[in-house]
């Protein structure tokens, strides 16, 4: 049986591909069996949002066709939590006599517990690595560890690419193989999914690859480096929703990347290289949680910065939460992450900064935010982001080094025209005050926009002292 989990997909999925070329279990012309737990009530749980909930009920759906054309049919099931998955398997695992119960291995706490469960419970798992580029554990320093920092850990990570090159790349094949499929037992939710339709602007990942990402690849890639950080224009590839949610491939990414740029691992200087870039970054805050398990349980990386007590001011929180700082690029970014589910990379890291440094307010609170209202949330990245704006993490931004939110915003969103988009009350505002227009409107008698909450000099000052 072939168990789908983080993974809903047909293409490098090394589960799928070792299910299909075994025998085991199949005894008949009958479809061969995969099941997808939908467990929305441990999801929302583990802060999942309700957009990426339904990205990923929208993509269970789809995969249910795209499988019938393997020969297997995948039984979409309903469970609440992770011990009824582990009951389920186990149950079906004896009814069914399943000799390998085939799936990718997924990286968060709670997930690898469930796991040792299932083994536990004497369900015969046989796990793969689909999540990363190069398997997770292989990129280590001369001592056999986990790199401490970014750089080294990129020139070893490509290094591991380029001499390890793409063998070990499942190709999926039509199924030869059947099993019998006759289990009435089977709570098939197949025809009672339905899309709330709140993830509805982002497309199925086939369309994406298509439409989006090709078009990213051939018109956006090389100015990449120009655009990335203008939030106003579409410059980045918005793939994160599909990576985090598993319907798209990492190592998939990287060969349309190399089929477009084929020096590319050698071109480390080159304008498509800054793309690649990012990924690696995902790759290493992939592999710091393999490594640091206590990360997962939202630790903080350096130590120290464990005992801090932070001040948690709840009307502060809110105000940050609303968008309604007073900071026309903070409010802008979190009205576009409440309204959309999405924000730009830029901006999560200067409203991070401003929560934590601002703010003083506990990484934590901001990451779990942001994981209850992002499409693409997932746990490393955001976790890596969190730790990094906050100087809490491995290779994270010294704590001296504060975002100020209206430099920010002159340099980034020098027109205000992102700005004008989530904050329609500033939309009379002339370009050179949009980014922190008070003064302005107190002079022009102009109302409609919260007061600042704190004064940058003096916040900066307060968080100096605060993290020494
Ligand atoms: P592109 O610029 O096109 O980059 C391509 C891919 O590279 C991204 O999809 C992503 O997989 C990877 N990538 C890019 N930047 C980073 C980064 N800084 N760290 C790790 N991987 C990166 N990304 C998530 O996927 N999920 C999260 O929950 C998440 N939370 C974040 C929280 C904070 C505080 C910060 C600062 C960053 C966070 N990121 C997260 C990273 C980054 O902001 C998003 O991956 C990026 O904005 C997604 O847009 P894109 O796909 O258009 O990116």
């Amino acid at each position: 049986m072939l168990w789908f989990r983080n993974d809903l997909r047909t293409h490098d999925n090394p589960a799928l591909h070792y299910f299909l070329n075994t025998s085991c279990g199949s005894s008949s012309d009958s479809p061969r069996k995969a099941i997808f737990f939908i467990s929305e009530k441990q999801w929302l749980a583990h802060d999942w949002s309700l957009i990426k909930i339904d990205f990923i009920k929208r993509h269970a759906a789809a995969l249910v066709d795209e499988l019938a054309n393997l020969n297997i049919e995948l039984s979409l099931v309903e469970v609440d939590t992770f011990d009824d998955q582990v009951n389920y398997l186990t149950q079906y695992c004896q009814a069914h006599n399943v000799d390998t119960v085939f799936a990718n291995s997924e990286l968060e706490f709670n997930e690898h517990q469930r796991d040792l469960n299932c083994i536990k419970q004497g369900v015969p798992l046989m796990l793969y690595e689909a999540d990363v580029i190069v398997p997770k554990g292989l990129v280590l320093n001369q001592s056999g560890s986990m790199f401490k920092v970014f750089t080294p850990f990129k020139n070893a990570w490509l290094k591991q690419v380029r001499t390890a090159g793409f063998d070990y790349l499942g190709k999926i094949t039509r199924a030869d193989d059947k099993e019998t499929l006759a289990d009435n037992k089977v709570k098939s939710v197949n025809n009672i999914i339905k899309s709330d339709g709140l993830s509805g602007t982002w497309p199925l990942a086939k369309e994406y690859e298509a439409n989006v990402f090709s078009t990213f690849l051939q018109t956006k890639l090389t100015g990449y480096e120009q655009c990335r950080d203008i939030p106003s224009i579409k410059g980045t590839s918005g793939i994160s929703p599909y990576l985090a949610a598993g319907v798209i491939s990492p190592r998939y990414v990287l060969i349309a990347l190399l089929n477009r740029c084929p020096d590319l691992l050698l071109a480390t200087d080159s304008p498509e290289f800054s793309w690649l870039n990012e990924l690696i970054w995902r790759e290493f805050y992939r592999n710091l949680m393999f490594h640091e398990q206590k990360l997962c349980k939202h630790y903080c990386f350096k130590e120290q910065y464990q005992l801090i007590t932070w001040h948690n001011n709840q009307t502060m929180f809110t105000a940050w939460c609303e968008g309604k700082t007073g900071y026309p690029l903070v409010d802008a970014a979190m009205r576009q992450l409440n309204q959309t589910g999405w924000m730009h990379n830029r901006l999560r890291m200067v409203v991070a900064s401003f929560l934590t440094k601002h703010l003083l307010i506990d990484w934590r609170l901001g990451e779990k935010y942001f994981m209850q209202h992002l499409i693409d949330g997932d746990l490393a990245s955001n976790n890596g982001g969190w730790q990094w704006a906050a100087s809490t993490g491995c290779d994270a931004q010294p704590y001296f080094r504060i975002f100020n939110p209206i430099r920010q915003s002159e340099r980034f969103d020098p027109n205000g025209e992102f700005i004008r988009k989530y904050l329609p009350e500033l939309s009379s505002i002339p370009d050179k005050q949009i980014h922190f227009p008070h003064k302005y409107m107190e002079q022009n008698n102009i109302s409609g926009y919260v007061k600042p909450i704190v004064d940058h000099k003096e916040a900066r000052l307060k968080a100096l002292a605060f993290y020494k």
